[in-house]
Parts: structure tokens; C-alpha cells; sequence
């Protein structure tokens, strides 16, 4: 079959799901994923053919029913890295890179420190930060074994030690014999009300357990793992959160009722309340 077929195929079935650039897109990543033909390949050459097309024309039907692209071919790039990823994993999301540089910048590169990272999911905060910063010893928790499977293999992957150990933050009240100097979370926190606003690719097929929390008590986890600082954490060590950008003024209050300092609100490329940090005194 003619790719240029092919492509005319994939804009016909999903052109009333998704924008023409979208299906663009995701025609190049599964040809450069199934075939190795570049974009660049197929504009020299409109008569390019393949030979196989079952495994194209299955991701086609997938899209249909709004998988995830990054589920379709099992993987991911996340602050530079790639990542496996399948549903028992949120796909790492921008706002959480920036997470990543924001804890990146901020912790000195020359000393050797303890990082936890709770939730860890895919594993790509844990791992972005054991990648980039040569001395720390990382270690991440999450209470999905299937998750923990994902995140040790990612953390193979990408040739860095990370120790992952399973557990349930909500009944975790101390960590017996280990400090740390930073605590890194991006737990669940979109509100039940706010399905209303996302996508069934991510509301279909992304792990709830890993996205949503209740509406009466949407910081739920953030204050779970701020007690578990307030014990865990070194003296002078910085928490930091991923948040829900229309939790943020809640979350300094949270910050500052259990005594950390210095806390630090940021805004996410789209300036959108998205990432907090206090230091424990
Ligand atoms: N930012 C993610 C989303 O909007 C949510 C991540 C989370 O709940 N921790 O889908």
C-alpha cells in the first residue's frame, strides 16, 4: 500500500475526532514507529509503499476509539528521556517537566541527598531527577504494583538507580530510618466535578486512580504527605507539589498551617497555578 494512501485513510476515519494536525501527527509517529519512515521520507517520496499494514491499520481503530497515541505505541518522551508507559501510568504530562526543573534548579548537583517521590507512576519524575543530578540517592513509592512494574523498567531503560518500594501514603505515617532532603509529589488531584472539562482519550483510558480525588476533600493527599513531611523530611528540606491550578491559594494556606517556610507558588507555561514549595524549619 502507498503511504500517502494511507494517510489519506487515517484523516477520512478520524478527521471528525481530531484536528488535521493532530492526525497528522499522529500518522508520522506510527510510520517512523512501524515502518522507520521519517516525514521528511515520505514528501521526497509520495510513492513510498509498505508491505505490512495490519499492525498501522489496528493503532488506526485504536484512535477511533480515542486511545491515547503514547498507549498505542507504549511509549513516551518526558524531560528528554523515553518513557514505557501503559494504562496502569498516567502519560507524563509538560506541566509535570516542569516540576522536574523547578526541583532541578533548585538542589545543588554537589552534595549527596535523598529524594523521595510519592505516586511515582511511570516512574518519570524519579527518574528525570536521578538522570540530571549525579549525587542524589532516589527513592519512589506508589501503591500500584502494576505501576511499579512500569517504573522500575523505565528506570532500567534509562541506566539510573532509583529504589521503588510499594505503599499506600495515606497509611503511611513515617518511613522508619530514612530522611529525606527533598519530597516530590505529583499526586491525584482533579475533583470529580471537573471530569465535565477533560477529554475521553484521558478520561477513558487513564488510570482514575491515578487522576481523580473527591470534591469534599480534594488535598486529600497533599495533606497526607505534608504530615508525613513534617516527620520524613530533614530540617531545612523542601517539599514540593504538583498542583491543581484552582487549588493554589489552599495550598499555601495548607503549607503554611503546618509551619514550612519560604513557600513558593509557580505558574505552569500556560500561567496556570500549577507547582508549590515550602521548606521545613
Ligand atoms: N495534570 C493532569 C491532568 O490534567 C492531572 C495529574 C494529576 O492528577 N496529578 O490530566
Amino acid at each position: 500500500m502507498k503511504l500517502k494512501d494511507l494517510q489519506y485513510k487515517f484523516h477520512e476515519v478520524l478527521g471528525t475526532d481530531y484536528g488535521k494536525e493532530e492526525v497528522d501527527s499522529f500518522f508520522f509517529m506510527l510510520i517512523d514507529f512501524y515502518f522507520n519512515v521519517s516525514r521528511i521520507q515520505l514528501a521526497m517520496d509520495s510513492d513510498f509503499q509498505v508491505k505490512d499494514t495490519e499492525k498501522i491499520l489496528e493503532a488506526l481503530v485504536l484512535l477511533k476509539q480515542q486511545k491515547p497515541i503514547q498507549y498505542i505505541i507504549g511509549e513516551t518522551e518526558f524531560y528528554g528521556l523515553t518513557f514505557k508507559v501503559n494504562e496502569h501510568v498516567l502519560i507524563p504530562r509538560p506541566e509535570t517537566e516542569e516540576l522536574v526543573e523547578c526541583v532541578i534548579k533548585q538542589t545543588d548537583n554537589n552534595s549527596t541527598i535523598n529524594i523521595l517521590d510519592i505516586g511515582t507512576g511511570s516512574g518519570c519524575i524519579a527518574i528525570s531527577l536521578a538522570k540530571n543530578l549525579e549525587l542524589v540517592k532516589v527513592y519512589a513509592l506508589d501503591i500500584s504494583e502494576d505501576a511499579l512494574v512500569v517504573a522500575r523498567r523505565n528506570a532500567e531503560l534509562n541506566g539510573v538507580d532509583v529504589t521503588f518500594f510499594k505503599a499506600n501514603i495515606l497509611n503511611t505515617d513515617v518511613i522508619e530510618d530514612l530522611k529525606f532532603d527533598v519530597i516530590v509529589s505529583n499526586p491525584p488531584y482533579v475533583r470529580e466535578k471537573e471530569k465535565l472539562q477533560m477529554k475521553p482519550n484521558v478520561l477513558e483510558h487513564e488510570p482514575h486512580l491515578a487522576l481523580f480525588v473527591k470534591d469534599e476533600n480534594p488535598l486529600l493527599f497533599y495533606k497526607a504527605i505534608t504530615d508525613f513531611a513534617k516527620v520524613n523530611l530533614k530540617e531545612k528540606g523542601k517539599l514540593y507539589f504538583e498542583i491543581n491550578e484552582y487549588l493554589g491559594q489552599s495550598m499555601i494556606a495548607l503549607l503554611n498551617d503546618n509551619n514550612f517556610k519560604n513557600i513558593e507558588l509557580k505558574q505552569d507555561i500556560f500561567k496556570k497555578d500549577r507547582m508549590i514549595k515550602g521548606d521545613k524549619i
